[in-house]
Protein backbone atom coordinates (compact mmCIF):
# COMPACT_ATOMS: atom_id res chain seq x y z
CA UNK A 1 0.00 0.00 0.00
CA UNK A 2 1.45 3.64 -1.00
CA UNK A 3 0.94 6.79 1.06
CA UNK A 4 -0.34 9.13 -1.51
CA UNK A 5 0.16 12.82 -0.10
CA UNK A 6 -0.08 15.94 -1.73
CA UNK A 7 3.44 16.29 -3.11
CA UNK A 8 3.61 12.65 -4.54
CA UNK A 9 3.73 9.04 -3.02
CA UNK A 10 5.62 8.88 0.11
CA UNK A 11 6.55 5.51 0.15
CA UNK A 12 5.04 1.68 1.03
CA UNK A 13 3.86 1.67 4.25
CA UNK A 14 3.07 -1.81 4.67
CA UNK A 15 6.29 -2.17 4.21
CA UNK A 16 7.22 0.00 7.47
CA UNK A 17 8.44 -3.01 9.91
CA UNK A 18 11.09 -4.07 7.53
CA UNK A 19 14.73 -2.88 8.18
CA UNK A 20 15.59 0.79 7.07
CA UNK A 21 17.61 0.10 4.02
CA UNK A 22 19.25 3.48 4.62
CA UNK A 23 20.94 4.12 7.38
CA UNK A 24 20.72 8.33 6.90
CA UNK A 25 18.01 10.10 7.83
CA UNK A 26 16.39 12.98 5.24
CA UNK A 27 13.67 14.74 5.49
CA UNK A 28 9.98 14.00 4.71
CA UNK A 29 8.26 17.45 3.21
CA UNK A 30 5.93 18.94 5.66
CA UNK A 31 2.51 19.28 4.07
CA UNK A 32 1.34 22.31 3.41
CA UNK A 33 -1.28 23.87 5.62
CA UNK A 34 -3.74 25.67 4.10
CA UNK A 35 -7.06 27.31 4.12
CA UNK A 36 -9.36 26.62 1.39
CA UNK A 37 -12.31 29.81 1.27
CA UNK A 38 -15.71 28.40 -0.32
CA UNK A 39 -18.15 30.11 -2.49
CA UNK A 40 -20.89 30.79 -2.01
CA UNK A 41 -20.69 31.78 1.77
CA UNK A 42 -21.94 34.44 3.80
CA UNK A 43 -24.72 36.86 3.60
CA UNK A 44 -27.57 36.16 1.00
CA UNK A 45 -29.64 37.83 -0.83
CA UNK A 46 -32.60 37.89 1.78
CA UNK A 47 -30.42 39.19 4.81
CA UNK A 48 -28.44 41.92 2.60
CA UNK A 49 -32.17 43.38 2.05
CA UNK A 50 -32.73 43.29 5.37
CA UNK A 51 -29.98 44.97 6.57
CA UNK A 52 -29.82 47.65 4.11
CA UNK A 53 -34.29 47.83 5.51
CA UNK A 54 -32.67 49.18 8.87
CA UNK A 55 -29.55 50.75 7.73
CA UNK A 56 -31.83 53.03 5.37
CA UNK A 57 -34.71 53.43 7.61
CA UNK A 58 -32.30 54.18 10.23
CA UNK A 59 -30.33 57.40 8.20
CA UNK A 60 -34.13 58.22 6.68
CA UNK A 61 -36.23 58.26 9.76
CA UNK A 62 -33.92 58.55 12.71
CA UNK A 63 -33.07 56.63 15.61
CA UNK A 64 -34.88 54.32 17.42
CA UNK A 65 -36.27 52.36 15.17
CA UNK A 66 -37.64 49.44 16.54
CA UNK A 67 -37.01 45.57 15.18
CA UNK A 68 -38.78 42.95 16.34
CA UNK A 69 -36.56 40.05 16.78
CA UNK A 70 -32.98 39.53 15.70
CA UNK A 71 -33.40 41.09 12.43
CA UNK A 72 -30.75 38.28 11.13
CA UNK A 73 -29.68 35.20 13.12
CA UNK A 74 -25.85 36.93 13.91
CA UNK A 75 -24.90 38.71 16.81
CA UNK A 76 -22.44 40.72 15.26
CA UNK A 77 -25.31 42.25 13.01
CA UNK A 78 -27.22 42.58 15.65
CA UNK A 79 -25.11 44.61 17.98
CA UNK A 80 -23.82 46.92 14.77
CA UNK A 81 -27.34 47.88 14.31
CA UNK A 82 -27.96 48.50 18.27
CA UNK A 83 -25.00 50.73 18.30
CA UNK A 84 -26.87 52.84 15.12
CA UNK A 85 -29.81 53.10 16.84
CA UNK A 86 -31.97 50.05 16.28
CA UNK A 87 -33.70 48.96 19.42
CA UNK A 88 -34.62 45.25 19.49
CA UNK A 89 -37.83 43.87 21.14
CA UNK A 90 -38.65 40.33 21.08
CA UNK A 91 -42.75 41.34 21.21
CA UNK A 92 -44.28 44.14 19.95
CA UNK A 93 -45.89 45.25 23.23
CA UNK A 94 -42.30 46.41 23.70
CA UNK A 95 -43.00 48.98 21.11
CA UNK A 96 -44.64 52.25 22.09
CA UNK A 97 -47.71 52.72 20.80
CA UNK A 98 -47.55 54.64 17.23
CA UNK A 99 -43.58 54.29 17.09
CA UNK A 100 -42.10 52.41 13.58
CA UNK A 101 -41.55 48.45 13.77
CA UNK A 102 -39.23 46.44 11.46
CA UNK A 103 -40.47 42.19 10.70
CA UNK A 104 -37.48 40.65 10.82
CA UNK A 105 -36.32 38.61 7.75
CA UNK A 106 -37.87 35.14 9.12
CA UNK A 107 -41.03 37.13 8.94
CA UNK A 108 -44.30 36.71 10.97
CA UNK A 109 -47.59 35.28 11.84
CA UNK A 110 -50.58 36.93 10.72
CA UNK A 111 -51.54 37.60 14.52
CA UNK A 112 -48.47 39.72 15.20
CA UNK A 113 -49.31 41.91 11.99
CA UNK A 114 -52.94 42.27 14.26
CA UNK A 115 -51.42 43.15 16.59
CA UNK A 116 -49.31 46.09 15.19
CA UNK A 117 -52.86 47.44 13.64
CA UNK A 118 -54.12 47.34 17.01
CA UNK A 119 -51.07 49.44 18.32
CA UNK A 120 -51.15 51.80 15.54
CA UNK A 121 -47.45 50.76 14.70
CA UNK A 122 -45.86 51.27 11.31
CA UNK A 123 -44.75 48.57 9.86
CA UNK A 124 -41.67 48.23 7.48
CA UNK A 125 -41.69 44.31 6.76
CA UNK A 126 -38.25 42.75 6.06
CA UNK A 127 -39.17 39.33 5.66
CA UNK A 128 -37.32 37.30 3.13
CA UNK A 129 -39.32 37.06 -0.07
CA UNK A 130 -38.52 33.90 0.15
CA UNK A 131 -40.35 33.20 3.33
CA UNK A 132 -43.11 35.04 1.84
CA UNK A 133 -43.31 32.29 -0.31
CA UNK A 134 -43.81 29.39 1.89
CA UNK A 135 -46.26 32.02 3.85
CA UNK A 136 -48.46 32.27 0.63
CA UNK A 137 -48.26 28.44 0.03
CA UNK A 138 -49.72 27.91 3.30
CA UNK A 139 -52.36 29.90 2.54
CA UNK A 140 -53.20 28.63 -0.84
CA UNK A 141 -52.71 25.10 0.80
CA UNK A 142 -55.12 25.63 3.73
CA UNK A 143 -57.82 27.78 1.41
CA UNK A 144 -57.98 24.34 -0.38
CA UNK A 145 -58.89 22.27 2.58
CA UNK A 146 -55.83 20.63 2.65
CA UNK A 147 -54.08 19.19 6.63
CA UNK A 148 -50.87 20.75 6.17
CA UNK A 149 -47.48 19.34 7.68
CA UNK A 150 -44.25 22.12 7.72
CA UNK A 151 -41.31 20.25 8.19
CA UNK A 152 -39.07 22.66 10.61
CA UNK A 153 -37.79 22.94 14.09
CA UNK A 154 -41.07 24.50 15.96
CA UNK A 155 -38.71 27.03 18.16
CA UNK A 156 -37.25 28.67 14.76
CA UNK A 157 -39.37 32.23 14.62
CA UNK A 158 -39.60 31.21 10.81
CA UNK A 159 -41.84 28.09 11.43
CA UNK A 160 -43.72 30.37 13.86
CA UNK A 161 -44.82 32.76 11.49
CA UNK A 162 -45.58 30.18 8.43
CA UNK A 163 -47.59 27.93 11.01
CA UNK A 164 -49.45 31.04 12.30
CA UNK A 165 -50.88 31.50 8.66
CA UNK A 166 -53.21 28.28 9.26
CA UNK A 167 -52.55 27.42 12.81
CA UNK A 168 -55.74 25.44 12.91
CA UNK A 169 -54.68 22.57 10.16
CA UNK A 170 -51.26 22.89 10.32
CA UNK A 171 -48.67 20.43 12.17
CA UNK A 172 -44.96 21.02 12.39
CA UNK A 173 -42.49 18.00 12.30
CA UNK A 174 -39.20 17.75 12.68
CA UNK A 175 -38.34 13.75 13.16
CA UNK A 176 -39.58 10.77 11.38
CA UNK A 177 -41.09 9.67 15.02
CA UNK A 178 -43.02 12.92 14.67
CA UNK A 179 -44.21 11.93 11.28
CA UNK A 180 -45.37 7.82 12.51
CA UNK A 181 -47.00 10.03 14.67
CA UNK A 182 -49.31 12.31 12.83
CA UNK A 183 -53.17 12.07 12.46
CA UNK A 184 -54.83 13.34 10.07
CA UNK A 185 -59.10 14.06 9.69
CA UNK A 186 -58.46 12.78 5.61
CA UNK A 187 -54.81 11.45 4.93
CA UNK A 188 -55.75 11.65 0.72
CA UNK A 189 -55.92 15.14 1.69
CA UNK A 190 -52.32 16.66 2.83
CA UNK A 191 -50.27 18.63 2.54
CA UNK A 192 -46.54 19.22 3.06
CA UNK A 193 -43.92 22.33 3.21
CA UNK A 194 -40.60 22.79 4.54
CA UNK A 195 -38.46 25.78 6.76
CA UNK A 196 -36.27 27.67 3.71
CA UNK A 197 -33.20 26.60 5.83
CA UNK A 198 -33.11 23.02 6.48
CA UNK A 199 -30.81 20.32 5.75
CA UNK A 200 -30.85 18.97 2.33
CA UNK A 201 -30.47 15.39 3.48
CA UNK A 202 -32.49 15.55 6.33
CA UNK A 203 -35.82 17.26 4.27
CA UNK A 204 -35.49 14.90 1.54
CA UNK A 205 -35.90 11.93 4.28
CA UNK A 206 -38.76 13.66 6.24
CA UNK A 207 -40.39 13.83 2.99
CA UNK A 208 -40.14 10.27 2.06
CA UNK A 209 -40.90 9.32 5.52
CA UNK A 210 -44.34 11.55 4.55
CA UNK A 211 -44.76 10.17 1.06
CA UNK A 212 -44.57 6.87 2.70
CA UNK A 213 -47.56 7.40 4.99
CA UNK A 214 -49.63 9.88 2.86
CA UNK A 215 -49.07 8.45 -0.58
CA UNK A 216 -51.48 11.02 -1.64
CA UNK A 217 -49.79 14.07 -0.37
CA UNK A 218 -49.06 16.74 -2.25
CA UNK A 219 -46.32 19.55 -1.83
CA UNK A 220 -45.09 23.15 -3.40
CA UNK A 221 -44.24 23.06 -7.23
CA UNK A 222 -40.18 23.94 -6.02
CA UNK A 223 -38.90 23.08 -2.94
CA UNK A 224 -39.19 25.45 -0.03
CA UNK A 225 -35.27 25.37 1.33
CA UNK A 226 -33.70 28.26 -0.34
CA UNK A 227 -31.16 28.74 -2.93
CA UNK A 228 -28.87 29.94 -0.32
CA UNK A 229 -29.27 27.31 2.44
CA UNK A 230 -28.96 24.53 -0.96
CA UNK A 231 -25.47 26.33 -2.30
CA UNK A 232 -23.82 26.83 0.75
CA UNK A 233 -24.46 23.39 1.42
CA UNK A 234 -23.86 21.76 -1.77
CA UNK A 235 -20.15 24.03 -1.67
CA UNK A 236 -19.51 21.81 1.62
CA UNK A 237 -20.76 19.04 0.30
CA UNK A 238 -17.94 19.38 -2.56
CA UNK A 239 -15.16 20.53 -0.36
CA UNK A 240 -15.51 18.63 3.15
CA UNK A 241 -13.72 15.47 1.99
CA UNK A 242 -10.57 17.11 0.98
CA UNK A 243 -10.25 19.02 3.86
CA UNK A 244 -9.01 17.90 7.84
CA UNK A 245 -11.66 20.55 9.82
CA UNK A 246 -14.52 22.75 8.27
CA UNK A 247 -15.25 26.11 10.13
CA UNK A 248 -18.16 27.78 9.73
CA UNK A 249 -19.32 31.17 11.04
CA UNK A 250 -22.28 32.35 12.05
CA UNK A 251 -24.31 32.20 15.43
CA UNK A 252 -25.72 30.04 17.37
CA UNK A 253 -29.23 30.53 16.87
CA UNK A 254 -28.53 30.47 12.87
CA UNK A 255 -30.39 27.35 11.25
CA UNK A 256 -28.39 27.43 8.09
CA UNK A 257 -25.23 27.95 9.70
CA UNK A 258 -25.96 25.05 12.11
CA UNK A 259 -26.80 22.79 8.82
CA UNK A 260 -23.52 23.42 7.67
CA UNK A 261 -21.57 21.87 10.42
CA UNK A 262 -24.09 18.54 10.14
CA UNK A 263 -23.48 18.73 6.57
CA UNK A 264 -20.05 17.86 6.99
CA UNK A 265 -20.05 15.53 10.08
CA UNK A 266 -22.14 14.07 7.84
CA UNK A 267 -19.17 13.74 5.66
CA UNK A 268 -17.02 12.31 8.45
CA UNK A 269 -15.12 15.74 8.29
CA UNK A 270 -15.03 17.56 11.78
CA UNK A 271 -16.74 20.85 12.06
CA UNK A 272 -17.72 23.58 14.30
CA UNK A 273 -19.37 26.45 14.29
CA UNK A 274 -17.50 29.83 15.57
CA UNK A 275 -19.21 33.28 15.85
CA UNK A 276 -15.66 34.43 14.97
CA UNK A 277 -12.18 34.11 15.10
CA UNK A 278 -11.86 34.30 19.01
CA UNK A 279 -13.68 30.87 19.18
CA UNK A 280 -11.41 28.41 17.80
CA UNK A 281 -9.88 26.41 20.16
CA UNK A 282 -5.99 25.92 19.41
CA UNK A 283 -6.12 22.42 19.19
CA UNK A 284 -8.96 22.02 17.07
CA UNK A 285 -5.83 22.63 14.18
CA UNK A 286 -3.90 19.75 15.86
CA UNK A 287 -2.79 17.51 13.05
CA UNK A 288 -4.77 19.70 10.55
CA UNK A 289 -3.43 20.10 7.07
CA UNK A 290 -6.24 21.27 5.29
CA UNK A 291 -9.35 24.11 6.83
CA UNK A 292 -12.00 24.81 4.91
CA UNK A 293 -13.70 28.06 5.59
CA UNK A 294 -17.64 28.77 5.12
CA UNK A 295 -20.16 31.20 6.48
CA UNK A 296 -23.71 30.72 7.55
CA UNK A 297 -26.39 33.10 5.30
CA UNK A 298 -26.37 35.94 8.27
CA UNK A 299 -22.69 36.05 8.84
CA UNK A 300 -20.99 38.75 7.72
CA UNK A 301 -17.95 38.78 5.37
CA UNK A 302 -15.43 40.75 8.04
CA UNK A 303 -15.71 37.95 10.05
CA UNK A 304 -14.95 35.53 7.80
CA UNK A 305 -11.96 37.30 7.06
CA UNK A 306 -10.88 37.57 10.74
CA UNK A 307 -10.66 33.74 10.58
CA UNK A 308 -8.84 33.27 8.01
CA UNK A 309 -5.84 36.08 9.12
CA UNK A 310 -6.47 34.02 12.52
CA UNK A 311 -5.44 30.39 10.58
CA UNK A 312 -2.77 32.28 8.62
CA UNK A 313 -1.29 33.45 11.97
CA UNK A 314 -1.10 30.06 12.76
CA UNK A 315 0.99 29.14 9.44
CA UNK A 316 -2.13 28.47 6.86
CA UNK A 317 -0.26 30.31 4.49
CA UNK A 318 -2.34 29.34 1.14
CA UNK A 319 -5.35 30.65 0.61
CA UNK A 320 -7.34 29.51 -2.07
CA UNK A 321 -10.89 30.59 -3.13
CA UNK A 322 -13.07 27.38 -4.16
CA UNK A 323 -15.87 28.62 -6.11
CA UNK A 324 -18.27 26.02 -5.82
CA UNK A 325 -21.19 27.07 -8.04
CA UNK A 326 -21.94 31.15 -8.91
CA UNK A 327 -24.52 32.83 -7.53
CA UNK A 328 -25.94 36.70 -7.81
CA UNK A 329 -29.34 36.85 -6.13
CA UNK A 330 -30.90 40.28 -5.52
CA UNK A 331 -33.97 41.17 -3.91
CA UNK A 332 -36.09 44.32 -4.42
CA UNK A 333 -37.16 46.43 -1.39
CA UNK A 334 -40.32 47.01 0.04
CA UNK A 335 -42.40 50.06 -1.20
CA UNK A 336 -41.76 51.52 2.62
CA UNK A 337 -38.41 51.88 2.04
CA UNK A 338 -38.55 52.71 -1.57
CA UNK A 339 -40.72 55.83 -0.92
CA UNK A 340 -38.10 56.52 1.54
CA UNK A 341 -35.03 56.56 -0.18
CA UNK A 342 -37.14 58.75 -3.02
CA UNK A 343 -38.02 61.46 -0.55
CA UNK A 344 -34.94 61.75 0.99
CA UNK A 345 -32.29 64.22 -0.43
CA UNK A 346 -30.50 62.82 -3.06
CA UNK A 347 -27.27 60.73 -2.70
CA UNK A 348 -27.76 60.79 1.29
CA UNK A 349 -29.34 57.38 1.18
CA UNK A 350 -28.22 54.41 -0.79
CA UNK A 351 -28.57 50.69 -0.39
CA UNK A 352 -25.33 48.43 -0.21
CA UNK A 353 -24.29 47.28 -3.29
S1 LIG B 1 -31.35 32.08 4.17
FE1 LIG B 1 -32.73 31.89 2.44
S2 LIG B 1 -34.79 32.23 3.28
FE2 LIG B 1 -33.31 32.96 4.81
S3 LIG B 1 -33.07 35.13 4.37
FE3 LIG B 1 -31.48 34.08 3.19
S4 LIG B 1 -32.41 33.72 1.15
FE4 LIG B 1 -34.06 34.20 2.57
Amino acid sequence: MFLLCERGILGDVTASTAEPILQETFDVPTPTKRVLLLKPRGFCAGVVRAIDIVQIALETFGAPIYVRKEIVHNSYVVNDLAKKGAIFVNELEEVPEGERVIYSAHGVSPAVRQRARERGLKVIDATCPLVTKVHVEAIKFAKQGYSLVLVGHRDHEEVEGTQGEAPAVTQVVSTPEEVDALVVPDPNKVAYLTQTTLSLDEARSMIEALKAKFPNITGPHAQDICYATENRQVAVKNVAHGADLVLVVGSRNSSNSNRLVEVSKNLDTSSYLIDSAEAIQPEWLDGVNTVAVTAGASAPEILVKDVVEYLQSKGYGDVDEVEVMPENVRFGLPPEIVQAIASAPKSSVQPSA
